[in-house]
C-alpha cells in the first residue's frame, strides 16, 4: 500500500516527483486495490475516532489540520468523510472565506487565531491562511490593501511565508500539531468534475463561475503552491502533497496521516491520583448503598 511518507514535504528544497502527483497511477497504486484501500480508510477512521475520545480526555495537544486546494479537488467531501468519523463535540471545522471588511481591518493570521481548537480538540480548517499567500499572491490582492507603504514592497510574500513559519513553529512549541494538507487534483480531472457540476441538477449548486475564472490561473496556482509548500514545510509542521484525481485515494491518504499524527501525539487516559482513586471508590460504595435502598423501597 501506499506509505504517505513519501507523499511529505518537511523541509524547504525541491519536490521529489512523488510529491507533485495527481493520481493513483503516478502514485504506483494499483486502482484494482480500490476496495483494499478503502477498507483500510474505515480501518483507520475507526481507529481515529477512539484516539479522539483519548486525545480529548487527554487534553493536552491540539490538532489544527489544514486543507487547501484548487477547486473541486474533494476538500468538502474529505471533510465530511473524515468529520462522519469523529466525534462532533471534539472537532471544529473552519471554513476560511473572502474576508469580511472587519477581517481585512486586522492583520492576516487574527481570524486563525480565533479559530484555533483548545487543547484536546482537532480543528479542520477548509483553506487557512495559506489563502494569504496563495489567492492573494496569484491576485496581487496585497495592492489594494490599506496598509502602510513600507509593509508592501518586494519582500511581501517573503515576509509572510516566515511569518506562517514563526507562527506554526510557536503553535507546535505550544502543544499543537499543525498538519498541512495539499490536495493535488489535475487541470483535466478538475474539469470533468466542474463538467459533472454543469450537467447534474442536484451538483449545480456546487458551481460557480467564478470557479471557471480561477481555472484560467490554474498555472499561476501550481507555481505559487510550489513556491508556499517549499518555503513552510518543515520537520514538526509538515506539508502534505496528496494525489487527489481518485476520491477513494485521497481519502486513504487523509486518513493515514491523521492516524500517523495521532500516534505521534500518543494521547493516553489521564491516570488518577490515588486521592482520585479513594473519591470514586467511596462513590461506588454510595451508589450501591443506593441501589440496595431503592430495592428496598420496592419491596414494600
Ligand atoms: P466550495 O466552493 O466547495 O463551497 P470553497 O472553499 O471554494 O468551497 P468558496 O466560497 O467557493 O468556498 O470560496 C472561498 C473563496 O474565498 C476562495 O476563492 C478563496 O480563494 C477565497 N479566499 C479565502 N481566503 C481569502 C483571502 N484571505 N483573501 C482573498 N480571498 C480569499
Ligand atoms: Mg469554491
Amino acid at each position: 500500500m501506499l506509505n504517505v511518507e513519501r507523499l511529505c514535504v518537511k523541509k524547504d528544497g525541491e519536490f521529489e516527483v512523488l510529491h507533485e502527483c495527481t493520481s493513483a497511477k503516478n502514485a504506483g497504486v494499483n486502482k484494482q486495490e480500490r476496495a483494499l484501500y478503502e477498507q483500510r480508510t474505515q480501518q483507520n477512521l475507526q481507529k481515529l475516532a477512539m484516539m479522539q475520545e483519548k486525545l480529548y480526555a487527554d487534553g493536552k495537544e491540539g490538532v489544527v489540520v489544514i486543507l487547501q486546494a484548487m477547486d473541486a479537488a474533494g476538500k468538502d467531501g474529505a471533510v465530511k468523510h473524515v468529520i462522519g468519523a469523529l466525534n462532533p463535540q471534539g472537532v471544529d471545522v473552519v471554513s476560511f472565506k473572502q474576508p469580511t471588511k472587519e477581517e481585512l481591518a486586522h492583520d492576516y493570521l487574527w481570524r486563525a487565531v480565533r479559530a484555533l481548537p483548545t487543547r484536546g480538540k482537532i480543528a479542520i480548517f477548509n483553506r487557512s491562511y495559506y489563502e494569504d499567500v496563495l489567492v492573494v499572491q496569484v491576485h496581487h490582492l496585497e495592492k489594494t490593501y490599506r496598509m502602510a507603504e513600507r509593509c508592501i514592497d518586494d519582500d511581501f510574500f517573503e515576509k509572510r511565508y516566515r511569518q506562517i513559519v514563526d507562527f506554526e513553529r510557536y503553535l507546535y512549541e505550544n502543544s499543537y500539531r499543525v498538519v498541512k494538507i495539499f490536495l493535488n487534483v489535475s487541470k483535466e480531472r478538475q474539469k470533468e468534475r466542474f463538467l459533472e457540476r454543469i450537467d447534474d441538477p442536484a451538483k449545480n449548486w456546487k458551481f460557480s463561475q467564478a470557479d471557471l475564472k480561477e481555472r484560467a490561473h490554474f498555472e499561476s496556482y501550481q507555481k505559487v503552491y510550489r513556491d508556499v509548500i517549499d518555503a513552510t514545510a518543515k520537520r514538526d509542521t509538515p506539508w502534505y502533497v496528496v494525489p487527489a484525481d481518485q476520491k477513494w485515494l485521497a481519502r486513504y491518504c487523509i486518513s493515514e496521516i491523521l492516524v500517523n499524527t495521532m500516534n505521534e501525539i500518543n494521547p493516553e487516559f489521564p491516570e488518577l491520583s490515588d486521592e482520585e482513586k479513594a473519591g470514586l471508590a467511596q462513590c461506588r460504595t454510595l451508589l450501591t448503598a443506593d441501589s440496595q435502598e431503592e430495592k428496598e423501597k420496592n419491596k414494600k
